[in-house]
Order: structure tokens, then C-alpha cells, then sequence
């Protein structure tokens, strides 16, 4: 046991003052990009930055959290253990560390996946002055996917279509359809965004601050929701012949896996956090993964965030079931129990040490 249970929290305003103070007294340089709404207390919301190591760092490794929100809960409590165990305390020369705290802190503070906008911000980083990319199965099962109602008659209905669906196009077309974002229903789950949202744009002048004259970048997302309870996926979102792919595997071995071929755990999603790091550092060395902790079956995840997006067009906080819904949706992306915190933990603290050796080697 390392002790890291202490650092994970049962709300946004909690973890963000032991990432805060667990940074402090770590002796991170700390800013705060603060958000213009409120979390449910009143509470101040933000993206707060930890940086450790030297301004003009040429190796920068961002560790960061809370991109879907909820799953904070999970990436925050990691990045507070870390900090506080000394993991930026010995940074190698010419390196820096830069925790990125709460990247979508509506979502984390209101228990949702999504942002204030209801969107999904790892499918937001797309052209949007392009034509958005399509998603034919989320068409057609739109009505399924976004229920009228939660009563068990409309979901078991929900599920038969999605199970006839996926009989027919295969499992691999189902969970694309279902997850692989989609521009065309705004009140729907898994809605990209029709422009660049708040958290977009702040992780986009993060960047740009803290790592535009570094050379070689890497940047672990914490994520949660996907996968065997504790398990760990590296996601590579480019394909198997790219030098990030490689360069993964040499870091991480068989962790990694790449959503373009069909290997990930995760759909090939357009728009997500790795392609903001590409845009932002054209000409760098940039290896960008999503870590991703299974939580609880996937069957259990999708009603929930099912019921997150009907809670959230019929009353939202107003509805007598909000916080019934709420407590699905964090027991989906977060296992509050002592064993799951000590091994997401145990995996990201790995993670990011053969990061960290993998940039200065
Ligand atoms: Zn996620």
C-alpha cells in the first residue's frame, strides 16, 4: 500500500484543494484559469497548472485530468498522490513536469461525462470549419441511443435495437456508433460541438504557455470508464506505423494499443486531446496517449450516461432524479474502493516514470 487513498475525493471543491495544496507545498509553480460558471456549491471552477522543472524545459511531460469530467475523480486523485509522493521532487535537467488539473471542471463538478455545453471535449478538436465528420450509425440509432424515457419497457427497447444493430454490423460498428462522437444532435450523448469550447481553448493557451519551447513533449490523460475494473489501456489514437505509436510501445510495451486498426478498447474518435497537441506543436516531438482504468461493464456505463443526457434535457439539476443519476454516472467512471484507487495509482505512477525516462533517454 502506498498510501494514495487519501488523495482521491468525493467532490470537484475537495480535489481541487488537495491538488492545490498537495502542489504548494511540492513547490509547483501554480496558475489558475478560471472558468466563467459555478459548480453546485457556488464554487469557484477551474483548470489549475502545476509545473515543475525549469521555464525553458526542452522535455515537458503533462500529466493530466478530468477531460470527461466525472472522471476526474479518478485523475485527480492520481495526479495529488503523485505530487505528493515526491514524484516532481528530482526532475531531471532541462525537463519539466506540468500537472494539468480538471481540463473540463463543469463536467467534474456536476457529475457529468460532458461540458456545459454538452459536449464531449475529446471530440471537440476538430476543424469545425470543415464539414464534421459523419456518423451514419448514430443516425440510425439515435431514438435508441438518447431514449425518450428511463422506464425499463423504452431501455429494454433501446437495447434490443442497439443488440440488433450490432448482430447486424458487428460489435466493432456498434460501439462506433455509440461512442464515436457525433455533430448533428446537440442535445444528444456524444455531441462534438459545433466550435471550440471553453476547455478547448484553455488547454489550447496552456499549451501554448507552458510547453511551446519544449522539444519533446509527452502528455498522459487520465481517463476512466472503459475496460476490466483496475485494468489500464494505453490509447494511441495514430496508427501502428507513426513515431508516437513506436515510441509508445517503447516506453510502455504491450499497454499500448491504437484505435486506428481496431486494437484499443476505445473507437476511432476524430477530435480528440492528442490531436489539440498536434495542431499546437507542429514540428515537435509529440507522444500524447489517453490512460484509460476500466471501471465497471460497459453495459452499465452506456445506461448511465444514457440517463445523464435524458436528466439533462428534462429539468437537469431540477429533476427529482438528479441525484440518483448523478450517483450512477460517478459509480460508472469512478470505483470508489480502496484497492481500484491503489491501482490506478500504481499504473500511472509507472506510466509516467517510463515517460519521463523515455523523454530524457
Ligand atoms: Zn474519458
Amino acid at each position: 500500500m502506498t498510501g494514495a487513498v487519501q488523495h482521491f475525493s468525493s467532490s470537484y471543491a475537495e480535489a481541487r484543494r488537495k491538488f492545490l495544496a498537495a502542489a504548494g507545498a511540492a513547490g509547483g509553480a501554480i496558475r489558475h484559469h478560471l472558468h466563467p460558471l459555478k459548480g453546485p456549491s457556488g464554487e469557484e471552477l477551474a483548470t489549475d497548472i502545476a509545473r515543475f522543472g525549469p521555464a525553458n524545459a526542452s522535455r515537458i511531460l503533462g500529466i493530466g485530468s478530468g477531460t470527461h469530467g466525472v472522471e476526474g475523480y479518478c485523475g485527480s486523485g492520481v495526479q495529488t498522490a503523485l505530487i505528493s509522493e515526491g514524484f516532481a521532487a528530482d526532475v531531471p535537467d532541462g525537463t519539466a513536469i506540468l500537472f494539468i488539473h480538471a481540463i473540463n471542471p463543469y463536467g467534474f463538478a456536476w457529475d457529468r461525462r460532458v461540458n456545459e455545453d454538452n459536449v464531449d471535449l475529446n471530440r471537440n478538436f476538430v476543424d469545425h470549419s470543415k464539414p464534421h465528420p459523419e456518423n451514419p450509425g448514430y443516425e440510425e440509432l439515435a431514438d435508441a441511443i438518447n431514449p425518450r424515457d428511463l422506464s425499463p419497457e423504452t431501455m429494454a427497447e433501446c437495447r434490443a435495437r442497439m443488440k440488433a444493430y450490432a448482430a447486424a454490423h458487428g460489435p466493432r460498428a456498434m460501439q462506433h456508433a455509440l461512442s464515436a462522437g457525433q455533430y448533428t444532435h446537440p442535445k444528444g450523448v456524444q455531441f462534438g460541438g459545433h466550435a471550440p469550447v471553453w476547455s478547448n481553448r484553455t488547454l489550447r493557451a496552456i499549451i501554448r504557455a507552458e510547453m511551446a519551447a519544449a522539444e519533446r513533449i509527452a502528455f498522459v490523460d487520465i481517463h476512466s470508464g472503459l475496460g476490466a475494473r483496475g485494468g489500464a489501456e494505453i490509447i494511441c489514437t495514430e496508427p501502428e506505423t507513426s513515431g508516437a505509436y513506436k515510441r509508445m510501445v517503447e516506453w510502455w510495451g504491450s499497454s499500448v494499443r491504437s484505435t486506428v486498426g481496431g486494437g484499443s478498447i476505445s473507437s476511432d474518435v476524430p477530435g480528440s486531446i492528442p490531436v489539440c497537441f498536434a495542431d499546437e506543436l507542429k514540428g515537435r516531438e509529440v507522444t500524447s496517449c489517453g490512460l484509460e482504468f476500466g471501471t465497471v461493464p460497459i453495459a452499465e456505463v452506456t445506461v448511465a450516461l444514457q440517463s445523464d443526457n435524458w436528466l439533462h434535457q428534462n429539468g437537469g439539476h431540477e429533476n427529482p432524479k438528479a441525484a440518483e443519476i448523478a450517483k450512477l454516472i460517478r459509480d460508472a467512471f469512478y470505483v470508489d474502493a480502496d484497492d481500484w484507487k491503489e491501482q490506478v495509482t500504481d499504473t500511472s505512477r509507472w506510466t509516467c516514470a517510463r515517460a519521463l525516462a523515455g523523454l530524457t533517454s
